[in-house]
């Protein structure tokens, strides 16, 4: 790992453009909801793009007969540690209630090509960094992944 000061607002922007290019975001509406009073983050720059990368691609591929895409970021305090949150919301199926916690075990996919390794990754890079990933899902309504970093005292 390689740490640094990362502005999660910038790094949200540069990853939502990112995935406008891929062919899959073609009848996703996207919405950004960022605050502004953010303060970043000391992590892996590359590794943090890279869970959110994961997580939004995962989102559009569940949405590819249309749908939206919302990403915010929000300031949290839990008890006394603050913490940076990135929501990645779809209107997507959703995930059965048993499958909830399959989802972050290696191997674990539903696609035809897919690896089931994106998720197992994103949750151990954001763990190493001190923070998270958790999701929440209702079949038929969609999904919600929240991801967590600590903001390091100070920097707040
Ligand atoms: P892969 O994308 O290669 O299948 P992941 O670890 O990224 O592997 O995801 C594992 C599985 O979790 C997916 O195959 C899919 O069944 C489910 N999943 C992940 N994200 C979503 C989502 N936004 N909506 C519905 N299902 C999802
Ligand atoms: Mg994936």
């Amino acid at each position: 790992p390689d740490p640094a000061f990362v502005d999660l607002n910038e790094l949200v922007n540069k990853t939502l453009f990112f995935i406008a290019q891929h062919p899959e975001s073609r009848n996703v509406h996207r919405i950004k909801i960022l605050d502004r009073e953010l303060t970043p983050v000391w992590a892996d720059e590359k590794q943090l793009q890279q869970v959110l990368f994961n997580v939004m691609i995962n989102a559009l591929q569940a949405m590819t007969a249309g749908g939206s895409l919302t990403v915010e970021t929000a300031r949290v305090d839990h008890d006394g540690q603050i913490m940076a949150r990135i929501i990645v919301s779809d209107t997507g199926p959703g995930i059965a209630e048993k499958e909830l916690e399959k989802i972050f075990s290696p191997f674990y996919t539903t696609k035809t090509q897919g690896t089931g390794l994106g998720l197992a990754i994103c949750r151990r890079l954001m763990e190493q960094q001190g923070g998270g990933i958790r999701v929440e899902s209702r079949l038929g309504e969609g999904s919600v992944f929240t991801i967590e970093i600590p903001i390091p005292s100070g920097e707040t």
